[in-house]
């Protein structure tokens, strides 16, 4: 037996994709032992995502990686435009992108390359001590024996079959997840499936294609096109019906649709690919002690930009749920709260994205009619356009205190500005919060009952009075203002706010959520 074999992980990860590696490294970080896994020695090198929210590097911020994250990362140019076009790209609405800090302390949307942030985190994995790092090996089956899972795996150079132990696996296995459908769980299609053509170039020098992102309504076809990180530029082409993927991927056929754009030789062609975009999420994220993550729960079409984060979201919430009920803090019954969180958050999105391609449908058949003279559509809700007044879901279910009817909000993502500790010390909030829960206080620190104590010692949270600091850059959170303290996660979503007062109730209230092992938490 190897020593891989003998010994128990804290968690095991299936599929060494974004998610998983980032799931390995969050959890790793918090002191856990891990073992993933990837069928493949190299990462995925064909077009994906190319768009990350300034959330998922706060993310990585938590755990000291955020600046090393956010040097991979393209912020908005000078005039660069984000909106939806006609077919000879005049805008039909859109705005320029906002240069500088977002509510989460990094710019709010940044352009990257997918490979290369993916090999960023393999080598995070790599140089971990607490990460066992398997690649080219196949996962080839998980059983769960009740108090811990056993996770079958083949070495496919030799073709060595070992078993590996674990408390937790976390399925990050892709869209085609093996894992998702041994356990027989199934897809709840949100209803959109359609064939795609991704083409990415690099400039040559001189190419001065425009820094827009625009989705093109163009009754022949639809398209998106998206000036990705420098130098490269991406386009997405709907297929016709009739058309295959071979004959759009020719090389000829991609440079005749790129002519309207930008001349030949002024580009080199990088990739190409056709996917079919699904929207739809796993029926089920959670078996025992199985979870699923990132595309293997979810499916989005990408015009929000949305897949690669969605799953990163997932992780965030796994990585502070999973070490409280492995240290026997929490029940775990805290991990049922993963999907009454992120499923609902998954599907807002992934509504939203669909509700974007059904938009550019929509101006698609405007412009047909307008072109013949024929009956324009019906008029269709245009509030999920870009900029058009659809924002962000908050969490509204799950370790999140309802407070709807006090009209206080929670469950969405605490402001990060920068603020200054003395006359020249600046840094951003987040690094005095550390890296579990918080309580933030406007001015006074409450006076906490002994039972509150035990909780906040037992949680290791953070107490924190903004009456010493002055604000450097951004806005205080809102709740803030408007309430004397908030209790804030570790994933940054507020839990609940209130007056200096509710502390104690507060308190409680979060060790009920998280299910809190103690009897003096009743
Ligand atoms: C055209 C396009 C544009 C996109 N744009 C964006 C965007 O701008 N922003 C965004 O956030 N997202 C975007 N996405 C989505 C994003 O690329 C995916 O959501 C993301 O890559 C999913 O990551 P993952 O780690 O869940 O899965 P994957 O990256 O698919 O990784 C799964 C891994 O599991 C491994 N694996 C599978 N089965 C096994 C097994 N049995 N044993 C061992 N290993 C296994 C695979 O080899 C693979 O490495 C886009 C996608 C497409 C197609």
């Amino acid at each position: 037996m190897t020593e891989e074999q003998a010994t128990l992980f804290d968690i095991a990860i299936v599929g060494l994709g974004p998610v998983g590696s980032g799931a390995a490294v969050q959890l790793a970080r918090t002191g856990l032992s891990v073992v993933c896994f990837d069928r493949d020695t190299e990462v995925y090198l064909l077009p994906r995502a190319v768009n990350m929210d300034g959330e998922i590097i706060r993310g990585f911020q938590r755990i000291g990686l955020g600046e090393e994250l956010n040097s991979l990362m393209q912020g908005p140019r000078p005039n660069e435009w984000v909106g939806f076009v006609k077919s000879d790209q005049s805008p039909i609405f859109g705005r320029e992108t906002k240069p500088g800090k977002g509510v989460n302390g990094w710019q709010s949307q940044s352009f990257f390359d997918q490979p290369e942030v993916d090999g960023w985190l393999r080598g995070q994995c790599i140089r971990e001590s607490l990460i066992t790092t398997l690649t080219g090996w196949e996962v080839t089956g998980v059983v769960d024996n009740g108090d811990q899972v056993e996770v079958q795996a083949t070495d496919l150079e030799t073709d060595d079959h070992q078993c590996f132990q674990a408390r937790y696996v976390i399925a990050c296995d892709g869209a085609s997840s093996q894992i998702r459908r041994g356990l027989g769980i199934e897809w709840q299609s949100l209803g959109y499936d359609q064939d795609w053509l991704v083409i990415d170039i690099t400039l040559k020098p001189g190419n001065t294609l425009g820094l827009r992102t625009a989705q093109v309504c163009d009754p022949d076809r639809l398209a998106t096109y998206v000036c990705t990180k420098d130098p490269y530029r991406r386009w997405e082409f709907r297929l016709n019906p009739g058309e295959t993927a071979e004959e759009m991927m020719a090389e000829e056929r991609v440079h005749s649709l790129l002519d309207p754009w930008t001349p030949r030789g002024t580009y080199d062609i990088r990739r190409t690919a056709v996917y079919t975009f699904h929207a739809a999420t796993a029926a089920s994220w959670r078996q025992g002690r199985i979870l699923l993550a990132g595309d293997s729960a979810h499916q989005t079409p990408p015009f929000l930009g949305q897949g690669m984060n969605t799953g990163m979201r997932d992780i965030l919430n796994l990585a502070w749920k999973l070490p409280l009920v492995i240290a026997g803090k929490a029940d775990d019954r805290l991990l049922d709260s993963y999907q009454a969180e992120r499923d609902a958050h998954a599907r807002d999105l992934v509504d939203w994205a669909v509700s974007i391609g059904r938009l550019m449908e929509y101006f698609a058949e405007v412009e047909q009619a307008e072109n013949v003279g024929g009956t324009p559509p019906e008029p269709m809700d245009q509030s999920s356009g870009y900029g058009q007044g659809r924002s962000m879901p908050p969490l509204r279910n799950g370790a999140i205190l309802d407070q709807s009817a006090l009209e206080r909000k929670t469950g969405y993502l605490f402001a990060q500005p920068d603020v200054k500790t003395s006359e020249y010390v600046v840094t951003q909030l987040d690094e005095l919060l550390g890296s579990g829960f918080a309580i933030v206080c406007r001015d006074q620190l409450p006076a906490f009952s002994t039972a509150s104590k035990n909780i906040l010692k037992k949680l290791d949270v953070r107490i924190l009075s903004t009456g010493d600091l002055t604000l450097a850059e951004g806005q205080w959170d809102k709740s803030l203002h408007q309430q004397g303290l908030v209790i804030v996660r570790p994933d940054r979503y507020v839990f609940a706010s209130g007056e200096l007062d509710q502390a104690d109730e507060l308190v409680a209230l979060l060790a009920q959520h998280l299910y809190l092992t103690w009897g003096e938490t009743s």
